[in-house]
Formats: C-alpha cells, sequence, structure tokens
C-alpha cells in the first residue's frame, strides 16, 4: 500500500505525463486534494505532502475541517475550495472561508454570494458549473445559457468570475468523458475570448477516475480525492 506522500506524487507525475502526451505547454494543472473522504490526520499528512490547495463538497464539513487543518497548520497558506452543491441559504457559511467557489450554476445563488461578500467586504473568487454531460439530474447551468450567465456573473460587484468546472458523467466510456471535457474548454476558451474578465483563467475539471482525460483536455485545475486517500 502506497502512503498519502506516495499517491500525491504518483498523482502529479500523471498529471504532467498527461499534459506532454497531449501537447500542452505551460505550468501544470494544480491538484486540488479533495478531503471529503479523509479524516484531520491523513489530511494534515498530505498537507505535509506539499498539498495546499484542498477541497471539500459539503459546506458545514468545509467549515469544520478547514478550522481544524488550519490550526494544525500555522504559517501554511492552505486554499480550501468549496466543490459540492452550494445551497442558496448555506451560502453564508462558505462566502470568506472558501477561497474559491466552484460550484455557482444560477443566477440566485451568485447574487446571494455576492451580497454575502458584499456584507463581510471582500470579493469572492467563484467558478461557473457546467452541465456537459445533459444529464438531466446533475448540477451546472446548460451549456447553451453558459455564455450570459457569465455575462451577468462578471458584471456583480463582490464576486470574481475566475472560470469554469465540469463534472464528466459517472461511466466507463472514455470517448463520452472525453467528449464532455472537451466540449468544456470550447466554451471555456469562448467565453475568455469574450474577455469579461482578467481573473477568468481556470478550467476546473477531472476526477480520480478521469483527471488525466481532462488535463488532455486542457484542464487546469483537477479535483482528485479517493486516488490519494482511498475510497
Ligand atoms: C468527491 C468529488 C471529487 C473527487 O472525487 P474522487 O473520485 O474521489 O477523486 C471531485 N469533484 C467533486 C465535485 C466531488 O464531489
Amino acid at each position: 500500500m502506497q502512503t498519502i506522500a506516495q499517491n500525491i506524487v504518483q498523482v502529479k507525475t500523471n498529471i504532467k505525463q498527461a499534459q506532454t502526451r497531449a501537447g500542452r505547454a505551460g505550468p501544470a494543472a494544480t491538484l486540488i486534494v479533495v478531503t471529503k473522504y479523509a479524516d484531520a490526520e491523513q489530511i494534515n499528512q498530505a498537507v505535509a505532502a506539499g498539498a495546499v490547495d484542498l477541497g471539500e463538497s459539503r459546506v458545514q464539513r468545509l467549515q469544520d475541517i478547514a478550522r481544524q487543518v488550519t490550526a494544525h497548520n500555522p504559517g501554511k497558506q492552505l486554499k480550501w475550495h468549496m466543490i459540492g452543491h452550494l445551497q442558496r441559504n448555506k451560502v453564508r457559511k462558505a462566502v470568506g472561508i472558501a477561497a474559491c467557489i466552484h460550484s455557482v450554476d444560477t443566477l440566485r445563488l451568485a447574487e446571494e454570494i455576492s451580497s454575502a461578500a458584499q456584507k463581510l467586504k471582500i470579493v469572492q473568487n467563484v467558478m461557473l458549473q457546467v452541465n456537459t454531460s445533459n444529464e438531466p439530474q446533475k448540477y451546472g447551468v446548460p451549456v447553451g445559457a453558459a455564455i450570459h450567465l457569465a455575462e451577468q456573473m462578471a458584471t456583480m460587484p463582490n464576486i470574481r468570475l475566475t472560470g469554469l468546472m465540469t463534472m464528466a458523467p459517472l461511466t466507463d466510456e472514455q470517448s463520452r468523458i472525453r467528449a464532455c471535457f472537451a466540449r468544456a474548454y470550447e466554451l471555456f476558451m469562448e467565453i475568455k475570448g469574450e474577455a469579461l474578465s482578467p481573473y477568468f483563467e481556470h478550467l476546473s475539471m477531472g476526477m480520480s477516475n478521469d483527471y488525466q482525460i481532462a488535463v488532455e483536455e486542457g484542464a487546469t485545475m483537477v479535483r482528485v480525492g479517493s486516488a490519494i486517500f482511498g475510497k
């Protein structure tokens, strides 16, 4: 069995190799270590192994674990990413704690975040979550509505739109997964071309099962949990 530190090295190596394979120059995609299956002790091990970007999918857990792990690692500039669906009535728990909220997929949610951030006198980094798999039960704005929502978000004073996030369908069909990531990249480049925000530079996609495909298709951030901590 490999240690958490060895798993992190392995994932980073795989990211670099995927990037080379696809002929993508530039900095390596950022690894967001998803901590939802891990306890504080395991997360501290990941931090000791160099993890800086950490991701949680539930807001209550984000609050609790961020407090614990941050207290245990003074002086480390840890960045907590809120990657899961966020209900509007829980927005205040995430704003200010999350370095970035990846899962904004409606106008009302974006407005709620902007107004919560305004009360704290901060600007909250966010991403627009896009549903590239066309699965009806999935979160994310439909591809066809994404540009319009991005334009609206870019006008809100207390949020900063930093990119797009997507999830591939749960399937073994690699071609379907790849098609979703390719669609996200295309949309990402299209929105980037509109120059809505100088901060619009990230494409968050890829999890344990598919992060190498995501990197090949242009991800700048991958969100990996079970490949590091086990299931
Ligand atoms: C859990 C989760 C991940 C990580 O999943 P793994 O398959 O364990 O790598 C990534 N993104 C989101 C939104 C998640 O909820």
